[in-house]
């Protein structure tokens, strides 16, 4: 038996069966692409290739365990709080404005001491205690460190 198989509408070889579970093995196949078999003329997803083992996905890109948050959630070590902070831009706009329109330069300083002094604060508290839920301080503030 030999399979066909493609990839995003592609044809990306011909395989036998020991080459084709090896290249799923490999991750070269992912389970959405597609194959053929011998005087078959419908494709099947490779998902569905009897025995195919997939290698798990990427961790780093998997929801962590006990969690329902993606690893680009934040946690708050001052209250807990788990979820996408919110970002504040300290200053006023009606003050940016008004040093733009009569001293250009001062306008320009203010401007860029308004974008480099935004930070992300916690949606509960407003500490700016947030740090990534993926790192190994909020691992351990979670109690799975
Ligand atoms: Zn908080």
């Amino acid at each position: 038996m030999i399979y066909v198989a493609r990839a995003d509408g592609k044809v990306i070889g011909k395989f036998s069966e020991q080459e084709f579970r090896a290249k799923i093995s490999a991750g070269d196949i992912s389970p959405n692409d597609q194959y053929l078999g011998d005087g078959t003329r419908q494709w099947i997803r490779a998902s569905e290739f009897p025995g195919a083992t997939f290698p798990k996905p990427d961790p780093r890109e998997q929801v962590l365990p006990g969690t329902a948050w993606p690893p680009s959630a934040k946690v708050c070590t001052n209250c807990g709080y788990v979820g996408n902070p919110i970002s504040i831009t300290r200053g006023d706009f009606a003050i940016e404005v008004l040093l733009w329109l009569f001293f250009l330069v001062p306008g320009i300083i203010y401007s860029v001491w308004r974008l480099t002094s935004r930070y992300a604060t916690c949606l509960k508290c407003k500490a700016p205690n947030m740090i990534p839920v993926g790192s190994p301080v909020a691992q351990r503030f979670l109690g799975r460190g």
